[in-house]
C-alpha cells in the first residue's frame, strides 16, 4: 500500500499545477453580479463544493459571468477558469468549450480535444485520473449549463 501511496502523492503534485493554485488563491470574476439575468446554484456533496454562478446574457452572449462559493482548489480553480472561458462567447460557443472539457476530464473521445479551444483549460487533463476530483472540476460547467438552460434547481454532481 505504501507504493499506492506514494504514486499518487506526486500525481497529485502534477494535478496541482500553477495555473490551479494561481486561480485558486486568487480567483477571477469571484464575486456577486448583481444584473445577472441567468444563475443558479451548485453542489458537489462529494466533496462539499458549492457554487453560486452569475450570468449575464446579451442575447445570445455571456457578457459576464461570475461566482461565489466555496470548495477545494480544483473547484474554485474551475470555476475561475470557466468564467474566463465563456466570457465574450456565444451560448453555442459555451456549449462546445463545455463538450471538449468534459471530454478533457473524463478521457473520452481524446482524439477529438482541440487545445485551441481548451487554452488554459487543458490544465485540468490531469484530473481524469481521480474519478472523485472529476466532478471538482466539472461543477462550474454543470451550473453554467443550468443557468444557461434556466434550470432552477440546485446542480449536484451526484
Ligand atoms: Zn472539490
Amino acid at each position: 500500500m505504501q507504493t499506492r501511496v506514494n504514486s499518487s502523492m506526486s500525481d497529485l503534485t502534477d494535478l496541482y499545477q500553477e495555473v490551479i493554485l494561481d486561480h485558486n488563491r486568487r480567483p477571477r470574476n469571484f464575486g456577486a453580479l448583481p444584473d445577472a439575468n441567468r444563475s443558479a446554484e451548485g453542489y458537489n456533496p462529494l466533496c462539499g463544493d458549492k457554487l453560486h454562478l452569475y450570468i449575464k446574457l446579451d442575447g445570445d452572449r455571456i457578457t459576464r459571468a461570475m461566482f461565489e462559493g466555496s470548495g477545494c482548489a480544483i473547484s474554485k480553480a474551475s470555476a475561475s477558469l470557466m468564467t474566463e472561458a465563456v466570457t465574450g462567447r456565444t451560448v453555442a460557443e459555451a456549449t462546445t468549450i463545455f463538450e471538449q472539457f468534459h471530454q478533457l476530464v473524463t478521457g473520452t473521445r481524446e482524439a477529438d480535444l482541440d487545445d485551441e479551444v481548451l487554452g488554459k483549460l487543458a490544465v485540468f487533463g490531469g484530473v481524469r485520473e481521480f474519478p472523485v476530483r472529476v466532478k471538482c472540476a466539472s461543477l462550474a460547467w454543470h451550473t453554467l449549463k443550468a443557468a444557461l438552460s434556466g434550470t432552477a434547481d440546485t446542480v449536484k454532481t451526484e
